[in-house]
């Protein structure tokens, strides 16, 4: 069974572009300020996850175990 993502977006550093919505579909989406906020982790697979977040141009996401606590990107 895959293991339980949290994902979190840094709102002071994100500057909207929308790549990790693009890319990971389920796990983001655009708040009303069009910032990218965390939906639903379980919507799209680690692997996409970690695509979203190495793709942000500001490095605004940190992707973390959320069973553990381990931190995984950056
Ligand atoms: S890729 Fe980064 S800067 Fe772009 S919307 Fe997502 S979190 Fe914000």
């Amino acid at each position: 069974m895959a293991r339980k993502i949290q994902v979190s977006v840094d709102h002071d550093v994100c500057v909207g572009n929308a790549m990790c919505v693009t890319i990971a579909t389920k796990a983001f989406k655009l708040n009303a300020d069009r910032q990218a906020t965390p939906a639903d982790p379980d919507g799209d697979t680690e692997a996409l996850i970690l695509e979203a977040a190495e793709n942000c141009p500001v490095a605004a996401i940190t992707v973390t175990d959320g069973d553990t606590g381990e931190q995984l990107f950056p």
